[in-house]
């Protein structure tokens, strides 16, 4: 098990599209568990494949609570195949823009179509917290960070912040 460096807004990577993955083979399964060990490490409940520089269409999550075992889910190329009418408004926080949180609207209900570990294509339904994090997650697959959903002038206030922590980082190092 080997925890990655998380990459942070504004990242290039993050803005990019991941290939899928064509085999389920050990390297795959060595990413999962990296990804998952990363993801417990930070601590957070999701995690994308470019989220550590890996440009492949795979995401990890666990929203188990604390008091609760714990329940990963990893699901390779996972695409949604349906959503609800319903409209649900969750605070979303991202492990590459940290200590942000706005309230973001989306599908309640959902159904998606991924690959397992095993090779298998699993199809499922997902509702509320887990919904939301899917949408999330498949979201950074394609470029896409949960800031885009916002107002001009709260994504924008983001950014500038982010860029300049960047700026600092890289003067400083
Ligand atoms: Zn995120």
């Amino acid at each position: 098990m080997a925890k990655r460096p998380i990459l942070l807004l504004p990242d290039p990577r993050l803005r990019a599209v991941a290939d899928p993955v064509e085999k389920v083979d050990d390297g795959i399964k060595a990413l999962a568990q990296d990804m998952l060990d990363t993801m417990y490490d930070a601590p957070g409940i999701g995690l994308a494949g470019p989220q550590i520089g890996e440009m492949k269409r795979i995401i990890v999550m666990d929203l188990s609570r604390e008091d609760e075992p714990n329940d990963p889910i990893v699901m390779i190329n996972p695409e949604i195949t349906g959503m609800s009418d319903d409209i649900v408004s969750t605070e979303e926080g991202c492990l590459s823009i940290p200590e942000v949180y706005y309230d973001v609207e989306r599908p309640a209900e959902i159904s998606v179509r991924y690959t397992d570990l095993d090779g298998n294509t699993v199809e499922r339904d997902a509702t509320d917290r887990l919904a939301v994090c899917i949408q999330h997650e498949i979201d950074h697959l394609d470029g896409v960070l949960y800031i885009d959903y916002l107002s001009r002038l709260k994504r924008d206030r983001v950014l500038k912040k982010f860029q300049k922590a960047d700026r600092l980082n890289k003067k400083a190092g």
